[in-house]
């Protein structure tokens, strides 16, 4: 799985370094094969980005393109696609769980499609709860990590607390048999049990700031664990009853992946409706979004998956907008072009805003808007899109 120290050390890998994704899925036919596809587009893509490099990058390019390759052959992929960054003095080797286009870029490392990817798939805590124990994972671009496994094991009756006896008024009174003490033993201590979890939990959500958590168990587990949630974790919380304890991982994974993927697609929906049913404190489209981020306006974003238009950017006040002014207005410099598929990534983490990539029938009521859409800071959270889970 993917760790957020490695995303966050990509940036400093020293340039130029050559930055390859490629769809390595094996479930297509033409990626089984002696010579996979992915093979054959690294091969053509290189050649494509070798034309454009100045003369004097080209061998040090072809010298990774070529260790890329070599490593490819010897180590074929089981991952649906990777990403490799390559250069003189580093080497890193990611397998991916998603969907990748295949790209080969030269410089300083291209994280657009990472980033792109990590917008439109937010990690999930899942935890699996069952008489034995209590399972925590993290669901995160399609794989599935356990963080932690609490054991829980019943306690033998202690004669002493928990005789037949109890005193209530000063009186002794009789509290029954024997039995009906063992069992309210016992249920003292699942309800310890389900406390500890939900404090757990709510620690874990506090921590990792995660969109939703999935609580899977028997539906008396889950419903008593709820219970002890606070109120604004529950809304978080989706229950899904079901005896999974003693499925094997693999399972596991193959029950959760759906479950997750239902919700995703829910989620944003819900997201796109709340967009469209609110009228104050909203802006929609490329132009206004992407002013209004620059302004530090922005709270939360929503864009359409692959969204893409040629932009404009300042070389000194890294200023960007569609308009084609050559020159900066503000600072008399001049402008490249650039994509906002390559840059809007990089502006929301420069302005700390939450992306969510939509598609499907959620991206396609977005594009009408323009593709692009965004809720501003200035307008209070509990009056607009209270119902919303942006981390
Ligand atoms: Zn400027």
């Amino acid at each position: 799985m993917l760790r957020p120290a490695l995303i966050e050390s990509l940036p400093d890998l020293p340039a130029p370094v050559l930055t390859i994704y490629l769809d390595t899925n094996r479930a297509k036919a033409v990626n089984r094969v002696l010579e996979p596809a992915y093979l054959i587009s690294l091969g053509s893509q290189a050649k494509l980005m070798e034309g454009k490099l100045p003369p004097e990058d080209r061998e040090s390019f072809r010298e990774q393109v070529t260790r890329a390759d070599a490593f490819l052959r010897i180590h074929p992929p089981r991952s649906k696609g990777v990403m490799i960054f390559a250069g003189p003095n580093s080497w890193k080797f990611v397998p991916l769980e998603a969907e990748i286009k295949d790209e080969v870029q030269w410089g300083t490392p291209d994280l657009a499609q990472l980033f792109w990817l990590l917008d439109e798939h937010k990690p999930y805590g899942i935890v699996i709860v069952n008489r034995k124990h209590a399972q925590f994972f993290v669901y995160w671009l399609g794989e599935m990590l356990e963080v932690e496994d609490k054991e829980f094991t019943l306690e033998p009756s202690k004669e002493k607390e928990m005789g037949p006896v109890a005193r209530a008024g000063g009186v002794r009174v009789s509290r029954g048999t024997a039995r009906d003490v063992f069992e309210h033993h016992v249920d003292a201590q699942y309800a310890h049990y389900y406390r500890q979890i939900a404090e757990d939990i709510q620690r874990w959500s506090d921590v990792e700031h995660f969109q939703s958590m999935f609580l899977l168990g028997l539906v008396e587990m889950v419903k008593a664990i709820q219970k002890e949630l606070p109120q604004t974790l529950r809304e978080k919380v989706m229950l899904v009853e079901g005896d999974l304890g003693w499925v094997s991982r693999a399972e596991l994974h193959q029950r959760i992946g759906p479950i997750v993927a239902k919700h995703e697609c829910e989620r944003k929906a819900a997201v796109i409706d709340a967009l469209l049913s609110d009228d104050r404190g909203l802006v929609v489209g490329i132009d206004e979004t992407l002013a209004r981020l620059q302004q530090g306006r922005i709270r939360n974003l929503v864009v359409v998956k692959g969204l893409d238009a040629s932009l404009k950017r300042c070389g000194e006040c890294l200023w960007v907008d569609r308009t084609i002014d050559p020159i900066c207005p503000a600072c008399g410099r001049e402008r490249h072009t650039v994509t906002l598929h390559e840059v809007l990534p990089e502006l929301a983490r420069r302005y700390k805003v939450s992306v969510e990539v939509v598609s499907g029938e959620a991206g396609r009521k977005l594009q009408e808007m323009g593709g692009m859409g965004a809720w501003l800071r200035e307008f209070d959270r509990k009056e607009y899109g209270e119902h919303l889970t942006f981390a």
